[in-house]
């Protein structure tokens, strides 16, 4: 009998979950640890802050969903791994002191760094999580016209809310009759060139952010942020009425101090997703040295891949299954702009662009499939 733990209930641990319970006999106990009972569908967390959706949507009973797949739940905050012994260190929660594995799948995200920025916690608004998207959604409401900022910090890895925001503020303010009295901006700290470094990818977008009249601003690492202005670290600034901000991150510090990870706390994986150096643990998700945006859809694909070679080891087998790291997403514009995205990040091709109002269906299609099959 082998006891897996996976640590973290976001796409990677959840998938990881279900593919391992499909896949090993009762006799091995599968257990999952995390902070919350609650999965988050995050990509549906702009339509949450501009009112399209509910809380109810975009959140449900992991617990639940868990144990109805004999995946053993604990809710609790895990504080350290150690490989050597094999136990993980819970701080607080359902259980305390140490949780002993014979396999480990880490899948803890990655942690916001809004430490980074000064002023952030204070002045920005993000929707990272539920909380913050319904509060940003009260201050949307509130919002008359004036200056719209709306962007990512340095290391936040994330355009695809960023460009959803600014597009669903736009056609708000188109639908109210008042789009001219309001400025949206845009910001990025990548330098000037192609968005997402792709030539193709970047025109659709530009055309896409023109329609809407949105202005795009590169080269703009903010690193301050005050009541209604921010300054970036190269000497730029700008005044808002309202800002939405993704701020950097970090890797999860659970993971900082077992010399796997690289400087900005990423975890080292070979394409197996097994941590490098190490016996017996794999990583997926937010948490992985994996270069690129990071996205849900790589949680998922990384969590079947580790699930599938850790059966392999289990069963006395070299796991053999390995991930090819792929961008494949949507950019919802809310109408027949919507934007399907698909990069072969390691081969370095040119990506795959098409637009239309199918694209923001399917994206929302997707996400009643996510439900219907992992609730
Ligand atoms: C607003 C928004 C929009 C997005 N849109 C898209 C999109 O359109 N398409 C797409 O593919 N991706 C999108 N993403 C990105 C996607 O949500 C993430 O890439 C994905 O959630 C990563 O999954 P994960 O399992 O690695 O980590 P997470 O989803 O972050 O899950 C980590 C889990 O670990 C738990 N945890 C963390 N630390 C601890 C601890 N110390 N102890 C116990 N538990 C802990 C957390 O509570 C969480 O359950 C979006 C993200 C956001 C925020």
């Amino acid at each position: 009998m082998a006891k897996v733990l996976i640590l973290g209930g976001g796409f990677g641990g959840v998938v990881a979950a279900e593919r391992l319970a499909k896949e090993l006999g009762d006799e091995h106990q599968i257990t999952l640890v995390s902070r919350s009972r609650e999965f988050v569908f995050h990509p549906a967390l702009v339509r949450l802050a501009f009112g399209k959706c509910e809380r109810d949507d975009v959140a449900f009973d992991l617990r639940r969903s868990m144990l109805d797949r004999r995946v053993n739940f604990i809710e609790a905050e895990v504080a350290r791994v150690d490989p050597q012994a094999r136990r993980v260190t819970i701080a607080h929660g359902e259980v305390e002191g140490n949780l002993p594995y014979d396999y480990l799948i880490f899948a803890l995200g990655r942690r916001l760094a809004t430490e980074r920025v000064t002023g952030f916690y204070e002045h920005a608004h993000h929707l990272l999580t539920v909380d913050k998207a319904l509060k940003f959604r009260n201050a949307i409401a509130r919002f008359q016209e004036g200056r719209v900022v709306i962007g990512q910090c340095a290391g936040a890895r994330l355009p695809v809310p960023v460009y959803e925001t600014a597009f669903a503020f736009s056609r708000m303010l188109e639908e109210r009759g008042d789009r001219s009295r309001t400025h949206i901006t845009v910001v990025s700290p990548d330098p000037p060139g192609p968005l997402m470094g792709d030539s193709g990818i970047s025109s659709v977008l530009r055309n896409a952010l023109g329609a809407h009249d949105i202005e795009f601003r590169a080269d703009f690492p903010i690193d301050r942020v005050t009541p209604g202005a921010a300054t970036t670290s190269n000497g730029h600034g700008i005044n808002f009425d309202l800002m939405m901000l993704l701020p950097p991150f970090h890797g999860s510090a659970a993971a900082s101090y077992l010399g796997i990870t690289n400087p900005e706390g990423y975890i080292n994986v070979e394409t197996t997703m097994r941590v490098s150096g190490l016996e017996r643990m794999y990583a997926i998700g937010d948490c992985v040295n994996f270069s690129g945006q990071k996205m849900g859809h790589m949680a998922v694909r990384q969590g079947e891949i580790a699930a599938l070679n850790l059966v392999a080891e289990i069963n006395g087998q070299a796991p053999e299954a390995n991930y090819m790291h792929e961008a494949r997403f949507v950019i919802d514009e809310g109408g027949s702009d919507s934007i399907f995205i698909h990069q072969d990040i390691w081969m370095n091709e040119p990506g795959t662009v098409r637009q239309g109002r199918f694209w923001s269906w399917a994206k929302q299609a997707q996400q009643k499939y996510w439900e219907t099959v992992h609730s």
